[in-house]
């Protein structure tokens, strides 16, 4: 049926056909999941970056079943609202107004990349209501992700997806991404984010500042391959948005929620965006469910001018989703899970996945908080790959980690880790160990 049927996304058709169809996972538990054939294996990836809680919580199925029976579904169009997404907006600016008592409100949609096109159509607006029209330019990484929708795979600096379909469309560039391993091997990292940063402001000043409306940016790059940027990169980049009066805007569809041991990855990095996104881990994944973070100067101006913002989905707010969402958020505080990672399972994995710095593949291991990357290299002390290009490695140690009990993603050739923020530390040295196994495996393979 998966063959005759079944269109997964970002899949080789061919491949899928080739193999007689995809491996089914069936069930899950805390932090593991089993297969079809009855393999269980731990969840190295938090389902798609997203399952910060852990499988099987009751609690959120509760909450669904509870939701659907008093009111399944009503819209929040024409002067409409119900409970639980009105709850949910005020607990999430509650957690924004840790890094930033500015940002305030919050406009939902149900995927990231639908939260990244809100962001593309909510700020053209913003500088219309404002009187500054020709503010239309957003800049953004190379090998950033945001999205699979025509706009977010457009503000996404991924060259695979732009190929396909004549993207990005017009008034989305460029510039550099803070990925130090790959791109400033030799420079300290103050002296690299400096440089990258730069990027910005020399492509604001191409284009011209009058023109260019916001700057979007994930704290840590995840699906670029878990990029995580020096300390100083983000303050500067803040710093280069004042400057032209540009909005910042963090994508922390990976990061929110605990990931980086915050409730938000730019809290971590001490910077005040004005707009951010968010998905995933709001609903830990049990139920589909996306919001734009506004800062307060963004809704007061829009409430001044008045006029009716022409953008929303029959299910933002939807109802069942929010009240999950809530669940999900009221597990996080109530086990800590956010301070957890921060202070104890975060430090752990760090250390743990510093065994591997030895290893004759590895090039580089970084983390912060419970999201990670294992860098495989040719040459010990180089960046240098297997094959002369990337990509040869990767899928190889990746593989290996499966059959070994872990699912892993490669990109290109780092192996990156994202597991379930409920992961004990016996857990964290299990995947650690597996890993370890794998790359020997690995070795005379390459
Ligand atoms: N933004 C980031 C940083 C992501 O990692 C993703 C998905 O992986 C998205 C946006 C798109 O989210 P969705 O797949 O829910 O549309």
């Amino acid at each position: 049926m998966d063959v005759a049927h079944h269109l997964p996304p970002q899949s080789d058709y061919k491949v899928q056909h080739e193999l007689g169809g995809a491996r089914f996972i069936v069930s899950a538990e805390g932090c593991r999941i089993t297969d079809g054939e009855g393999v269980t294996m731990l969840d190295g990836m938090a389902g798609l970056w997203c399952v910060n809680i852990g499988y099987g919580r009751k609690e959120l199925a509760e909450a669904a079943y509870d939701q659907m029976l008093e009111l399944p579904f009503y819209n929040t169009f024409f002067k409409t609202a119900t409970p639980p997404p009105v709850r949910l907006a005020a607990k999430i600016a509650e957690k924004m107004a840790i890094g930033n008592p500015d940002l305030t409100h919050v406009f939902f949609n149900n995927s990231g990349s639908e939260a990244n096109d809100t962001i593309f159509r909510l700020v053209r607006y913003y500088w219309d209501l404002k009187g500054e029209s020709k503010r239309k330019i957003f800049i953004s990484r190379k090998n950033a992700y945001h999205g699979s929708t025509v706009a977010s795979a457009s503000l996404g600096g991924m060259t695979f997806m732009h190929e396909q379909g004549g993207l990005p469309i017009p008034g989305v560039e460029h510039v550099d991404q803070p990925y130090q391993f790959g791109e400033g091997f030799d420079e300290t990292p103050e002296a690299f984010a400096t440089r990258v940063a730069n990027t910005i402001e020399e492509r604001i000043l191409a284009v011209g500042p009058e023109n260019v409306a916001a700057f979007i940016g994930e704290p840590v790059q995840g699906a670029g391959g878990v990029i995580i940027p020096p300390n100083t990169y983000w303050p500067q980049v803040e710093a280069i948005c004042r400057k032209y009066g540009i909005l910042l805007v963090c994508d922390e569809v990976i990061c929110g929620f605990g990931r980086l041991g915050h409730w938000f990855g730019h809290q971590y990095f001490g910077i005040k965006p004005d707009l951010i996104t968010m998905a995933k881990g709001m609903s830990s994944g049990y139920l589909p469910i996306s919001a734009v973070g506004v800062s307060r100067h963004i809704v007061d101006l829009m409430v001044e001018k008045g006029g009716e913002f022409a953008h929303g989905f029959t299910y933002s707010g939807h109802p069942t989703c929010a009240a999950v969402a809530l669940a999900n958020i009221e597990i996080l505080e109530s086990e800590g899970l956010v301070g957890r990672t921060k202070t104890v399972t975060g430090p752990y994995f760090a250390n743990a996945l510093k065994r591997l710095s030895d290893h004759p593949l590895v090039g580089e291991v970084r983390s912060l908080g419970l999201i990670g990357a294992i860098e495989i290299v040719s040459r010990k002390g180089t960046n240098q790959r297997f094959g002369g290009a990337e990509g040869t490695a990767g899928p190889i140690v990746r593989d290996l980690c499966i059959e070994g009990g872990l699912m892993v993603r490669a990109i290109r050739d780092s192996i990156v880790m994202c597991p379930p923020l409920t992961i004990s530390e016996a857990e964290i040295d299990e995947l650690v160990s597996i890993i370890e196994k794998a790359l020997n495996a690995a070795d005379p393979l390459l």
